[in-house]
């Protein structure tokens, strides 16, 4: 991570056109629309999944599937909205199928994640599934490693399930669920520290 260097007067908007503009990969000819991510990060959490499915290429919106909808109500039931935190994927196009990303994929779209949070410097970054964490943290074992606080490169990482892998799963949804309470009692305990600090 962090092979790009800060864009000067980066922002949202312009990562978001030039993910828009993007060919890079050939995501770029199957997608309908790029998913650049979504949120107002006032708690200074972000949380990355692996990549839209159909519902999000649709429209553009990160987690607004099934899965998505798994997440959205964990964080309400924290008292979390979507203005507390910047939801994104580690890829801003949609697989075909929705069959897993390729390391070529990854390895090219991580520039646009490596700016947002460049850009945002969160405080707290949430991985969604085994992909994302084995991808950026190197984790072998999201069972032994998730729901805990971990650090790489002066960021704090926390590493649950992804949301879709409970759907069908009552006992992962249960766990799932304590994740992001656990999370939230994390973040709202720093929150005024996390504000002091930005
Ligand atoms: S997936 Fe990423 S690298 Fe590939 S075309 Fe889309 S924005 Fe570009």
């Amino acid at each position: 991570m962090f092979n790009v260097y800060m864009f000067e007067n980066d922002t949202l908007d312009k990562i978001a056109l030039d993910i828009k503009n993007c060919k890079l990969c050939l995501l770029c000819s199957t997608r309908k629309n790029t998913v650049p991510g979504e949120g107002g990060f006032l708690k200074k959490l972000m949380i990355i999944g692996e990549a839209p499915g159909y519902h999000e290429d649709q429209s553009g919106k990160p987690f607004i599937g099934p899965a998505g909808k798994i997440l959205r109500n964990a964080l309400s039931k924290n008292d979390i909205s979507i203005q507390d935190v910047f939801i994104t994927n580690i890829i801003k196009c949609r697989p075909p199928n929705n069959r897993p990303p390729q390391i070529n994929e990854k390895n090219t779209c991580i520039q646009y994640l490596e700016r947002q949070i460049l850009l945002l410097q969160p405080k707290m970054i949430c991985l969604l599934g085994n992909v994302i964490s084995s991808y950026i943290l190197g984790i072998k074992s999201i069972t032994k490693e998730r729901g805990r606080i971990l650090h790489k490169n002066n960021l704090k990482y926390f590493v649950t399930y992804h949301p879709a892998a409970t759907i069908y799963n009552r006992n992962l949804l249960n766990i799932f669920e304590q994740d992001i309470k656990k999370l939230s009692e994390y973040i709202s305990f720093n929150y005024s520290d996390l504000q002091k600090s930005y």
